[in-house]
């Protein structure tokens, strides 16, 4: 670390302790930094407490999907369907750089669990009842102009396909983005450092939390009005720290595999019954990757843990044998994978798939609200509502004066301002080119933008004229060094797997996970943070450690139980 970066550090621990807070949030996932952005811009004062990064846990390792939830139609869970569409509106209107309408194939064949014309019929009913609040509306595509769109999919019994929209997103940027804004309006963001403990004052009311700063050792104790366990996957184990042994989750693990594009090569989306059980999976194009998943079974091990089995990957594999079999996809077409646990509330003996995505919030007498459940989806709407929860709560301790309204519905998220009214990234790209002056290539300042939104316009501006900053990390790949000062700089990345994993993707995209240009990356952010040598190497060795662990499927791993 620089001494400036040092002093940093120790100035916003010293802030933590002396600051009394309206609300402290325990988790940096995109529920605790959405509860925290709309805290913030209601006018409280808040503190974010993360033991990692932001978007450490599941926030990096969903399907990346902002949807409609089509499939919880058929399940009649109609409020949770009423309420993402209209999220996904909302999103697509804050955030349209990072949520991008998406194309959808879901091919029926004669043996397929769901008729065909059920399918179009059902697709109508959603369209009708969203009040047509999609993307596009759906068509309807005969067998034989599915496999003209689609070659790859298996042609025996299709019968056809609708084709209908929906959004994906970078779900580890939303949350970033949101923690960005939340930031700007005053948040102190404390990333890696873990809560230990709740503080109590002498009636046994939560007054706060004790916490430890991952990187100096010390000690923290953060004092809050008001305190919000957003611990995703981590929730039974933080409020463990405060005595209750109940389990509210029921964590259900899924997991992705990355193909590459030329490999796995589709236009579409397109949603596959899977052949053993039925249940609904994605392949969904990627860029220069196509992206598969994913699975839905009960996990009991730690959190930070979690990674794919070969049965996992063996199961999504026998799904694409199925319908893409000309491409005689086999495991060592897998690029990368990813796993992440749905912080599910339980609620009885129910099929992993079956456990309710609806959120609940708890409220313990003692002052400590959790929220647990929900989707990447609408954790905008949940966050209104913890608030909501917590300034009733806040009553009972004198209120708080001066609050405003939040507007999370219409204020831009970072990347959104100055962003194209049309949405055209290919715009953007221009201006990012242009910016560059002649430093990046196209590839580059497109990426740029459909990664950082309008502020890849600003980076490209910064390291116009550094040579050094414009050159390409990798050869065939459109990151450049540039990118992880700006990760730093700009985006608070304090270790190395933080600008290798969510802050450029090189993890899940490179073909070698990053481990090429590791070391680079490590020493340039040495330069940047003032790391030792030994610090850089330990750096090195927790990344190679997470890339063994997403590659430790391949020598037959399977769960560890506690
Ligand atoms: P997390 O992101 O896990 O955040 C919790 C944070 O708490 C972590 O960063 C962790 O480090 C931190 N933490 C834990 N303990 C402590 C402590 N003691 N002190 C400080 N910090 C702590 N939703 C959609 O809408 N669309 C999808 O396509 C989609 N696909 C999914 C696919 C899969 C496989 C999974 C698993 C989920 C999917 N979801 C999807 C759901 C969505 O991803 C989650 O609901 C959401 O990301 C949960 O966010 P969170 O902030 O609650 O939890």
């Amino acid at each position: 670390m620089t001494a400036q970066a040092k002093a940093s550090r120790s100035e916003a621990n010293q802030r933590l302790q002396s600051t009394q807070y309206d609300l402290v949030v325990v988790g940096g996932g995109i529920t605790g930094c959405g509860i925290a952005r709309d805290a913030v811009r209601r006018g409280l004062t808040v503190a974010v407490i993360e033991s990692r990064d932001v978007a450490f846990g599941t926030s990096s390792r969903s399907s990346k999907l902002i949807h409609g939830g089509l499939r919880y139609l058929e399940q009649k869970q109609i409020a949770l369907v009423w309420e993402a569409v209209n999220e996904r509106r909302t999103l697509r209107k804050i955030a349209p750089h990072l949520v991008n309408s998406q194309g959808f194939l879901f091919p029926i064949y004669t043996h397929s669990p769901l008729g065909l014309c059920l399918l179009k019929m059902g697709l109508w009913v959603y369209e009708a009842l969203v009040l047509f609040r999609v993307p596009k509306l759906h068509t309807n595509y005969s067998a034989k102009k599915v496999l003209e769109v689609e070659p790859l999919l298996a042609s025996e019994d299709l019968k056809g396909s609708p084709l209908y929209w929906d959004c994906t997103t970078d779900d580890a940027r939303l949350t970033l983005e949101t923690a960005l804004d939340a930031l700007s309006q005053g948040t102190e963001l404390a990333t890696y450092r873990k809560v230990t403990g709740f503080i109590r004052d002498e009636d046994g009311q939560i007054r706060g939390v004790a916490a430890k700063d991952n990187f100096t050792g010390e000690k923290l104790v953060v004092k809050g009005r008001c305190v919000v366990n957003a611990t995703g996957p981590w929730t039974d184990r933080t409020r463990a720290l405060m005595g209750l042994q109940d389990q509210i989750l029921r964590p259900t693990k899924g997991i992705h595999l990355v193909i590459d594009a030329e490999r796995l090569p589709i236009r579409y989306a397109v949603v596959l019954h899977h052949p053993e059980d039925g249940r609904i999976l994605f392949a969904v194009p990627w860029g220069d990757r196509t992206y598969v998943g994913t699975t839905d079974t009960d996990y009991k091990g730690d959190p930070t843990e979690v990674a794919a089995t070969s049965g996992d990957v063996d199961y999504l594999l026998r799904s694409c044998e199925r319908f893409f079999p000309s491409a005689k996809l086999e495991r060592k077409d897998v690029i990368a994978t990813w796993a992440g646990l749905r912080p599910l509330v339980s609620e009885g003996s129910e099929e992993a798939s079956d456990v309710s995505r609806e959120h609940e919030i708890f409220v313990e007498p003692e002052g400590l609200i959790t929220i647990a459940g929900g989707k990447l989806t609408t954790y905008r709407r949940m966050s209104v509502e913890v608030v909501d929860r917590c300034l009733e709560f806040l009553k009972t301790r004198g209120g708080v004066s001066g609050l405003r309204e939040a507007n999370t519905a219409t204020t831009p998220l970072p990347g959104a301002v100055g962003w194209s009214p049309t949405d055209d990234h290919g715009s953007m790209a221009e201006k990012a080119l242009e910016a560059a002056e002649g430093c990046l290539d196209p590839d580059t300042a497109r990426y740029l933008v459909d990664q950082f939104g309008a502020r890849g316009v600003e980076l490209a501006t910064r390291i116009r004229g550094n040579e050094e900053a414009c050159s390409r990390l990798i050869a065939n790949r459109p990151e450049v060094l540039g990118v992880v000062d700006w990760a730093v700089e700009e985006e608070f990345a304090a270790t190395l797997s933080d600008v290798m994993i969510r802050r450029t993707q090189l993890f899940f995209r490179d073909k070698d996970q990053g481990l090429q240009v590791a070391e680079k990356v490590a020493q340039r952010m040495a330069t940047l943070l003032d790391w030792t040598p030994q610090r850089v190497e330990k750096e090195l060795v927790y990344y190679r450690e997470e890339v063994a662990r997403s590659r430790s499927w391949r020598a037959g791993g399977e769960e560890e139980e506690e």
